[in-house]
């Protein structure tokens, strides 16, 4: 695959923006990429019509190609997809003892994933943990879960024979506000495929049990059957999120694509192996790049991106010393200072600003303010961005007016312009003099 790309990046070295023709090209070939990764067709062709609309037109970052460019808003629009709101490791664990209900076909590893999650919550948040397997169909499978239960150093609740899955968990209910325990899991059985009796046998012991997460284990492996059995037991039971397990396996993980675009379900954790250890958090940066196979051209590009910010701010800095700081480069600034986390924590990491640091923070210049700021800078011409003398009153009402905002908080914006130039001059000047240097002596 990777050499076929690399033909496909030979043929795309132009610099520029990205043509309709680049963006097709280098998709077909992602295309692929996808379907090798076993995401499922309709999911590939969505997702590719949906970045194809998004890539075409973009600019190309200096020293990378239309192909890598391409790559770069593929892998993007991946982790977009692939990532759900909020935290995948963050389980609904209030309130003790927290139910945790797994679910899933047989041999998808949810006795497996039930030890590891139970270990993780024991050393990592310091729960007590009470496991109960409710599979009454297999006779190994409550052995199988006691065994894993003193290996990890967590509870099971006592087998008792003759129970039906109902009666168990109510015990392990019981047994659990009784003993004091923050968590407790509910270990279902599972069948070869998704049947009725299955389904009204795990919805039963959800009613009774009312857990706060349903997860199901699928083995990610098993592609588009994995995303099938999702979308059935999300319709008959409600799950809360999927782990994918096997993913220590050779497959490219393109099931979790497929997931999430069909059944919208946040994926918490992935399976890497079948040592209680082997389980970590869902990250979307690493599947996507799995899916992709791409992580080299991703990282060149990244880094390609951060060398054009290094030098477009070398130059501004150069600037701003001849006293030429335009609104331009305000506006450049403040749209830095968004992405590093607000004007001040950036102003605290340069030398000599903490005063300035704390008058912005007096100030209250928050995100809201920056981006109105970026907004009034927006408003005006090329000439008035690069001279800011020019603005009279007239001049400052329709700035003010195509932002929105109140001609006062123009006001503040050139003040604040003001005094950043005239401390960048001084700032040169004393480089000149040698007091810089006299004082780094
Ligand atoms: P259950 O029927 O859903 O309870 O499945 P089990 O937990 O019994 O797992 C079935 C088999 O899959 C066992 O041999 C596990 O060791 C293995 N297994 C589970 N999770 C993983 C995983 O993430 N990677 C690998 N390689 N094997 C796994
Ligand atoms: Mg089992």
């Amino acid at each position: 695959l990777s050499e076929r790309l690399s033909g496909v990046f030979d043929r795309l070295t132009r610099q520029g923006a990205l043509s309709e023709e680049d963006v097709k090209t280098a998709l077909r070939e992602v295309r692929v990429a996808l379907l090798e990764a076993d995401v499922s067709l309709p999911v590939a062709r969505d997702f590719i019509k949906a970045v194809q609309d998004k890539a075409t037109g973009q600019a190309v970052t200096k020293s990378v190609t239309p192909g890598q460019q391409v790559v770069k808003i593929v892998h993007d629009a991946l982790v977009g997809v692939l990532k759900g709101d909020g935290d995948p490791g963050a389980l609904k664990i209030d309130n003790p003892p927290a139910p945790i209900l797994m679910v899933g076909l047989q041999g998808g590893g949810k006795t497996t994933t039930t030890a590891k999650l139970a270990k993780r919550l024991k050393e990592r948040e310091g729960k007590r943990v009470l496991m109960a397997s409710l599979d009454v169909n297999r006779p190994a499978a409550m052995e199988q879960l006691a065994i894993l239960g003193v290996q990890i150093g967590v509870d099971t609740l006592p087998i008792v024979k003759g129970e039906d899955p109902v009666q168990i968990a109510k015990r392990a209910k019981t047994q659990a506000a009784l003993g004091g325990y923050d968590v407790y899991m509910l270990d279902t059985a599972g069948r070869l495929s998704i049947d009725e009796e299955l389904m009204e046998q795990v919805k039963a012991v959800r009613d009774v049990a009312n857990p706060r997460e349903t997860l199901l284990v699928v083995d990610g492996l098993t592609g588009q059957d994995a995303v099938h059995t999702a979308e059935n037991f999300d319709a008959r039971i409600g799950i809360t999120g999927v782990v994918l397990t096997r993913m220590d396996g050779d497959g490219r993980g393109g099931a979790a694509l497929s997931m999430r675009a069909v059944t919208g379900k946040p994926i918490r954790f992935v399976g890497l192996g079948e040592k209680m250890d082997a389980l970590e958090t869902f990250e979307p940066e690493r599947i996507a790049g799995r899916i992709l196979g791409m992580g080299d051209i991703v990282a060149l590009v990244e880094k390609a991106q951060e060398t054009i910010e290094a030098e477009q701010a070398e130059k501004m800095m150069k600037r701003m010393i001849k006293g030429q700081f335009s609104m331009n480069d305000l506006r450049m600034q403040l749209e830095q200072m968004l992405k590093m986390g607000g004007m001040q924590g950036m102003m605290g990491m340069m030398p000599g600003m903490g005063k300035m640091a704390k008058q912005v923070e007096e100030a209250g210049l928050d995100d809201k303010v920056i981006k109105r700021q970026i907004a009034l800078i927006q408003s005006m011409t090329k000439k008035e961005r690069a001279n800011p003398a020019l603005l009279q009153a007239s001049r400052k009402k329709r700035i003010a007016a195509g932002a929105g905002l109140d001609v006062s908080e123009l006001n503040k914006l050139l003040k604040m312009h003001r005094q950043m130039g005239d401390m960048m001059k001084k700032l040169g000047k004393m480089g000149k003099g040698g007091m810089l240097k006299q004082a780094m002596k």
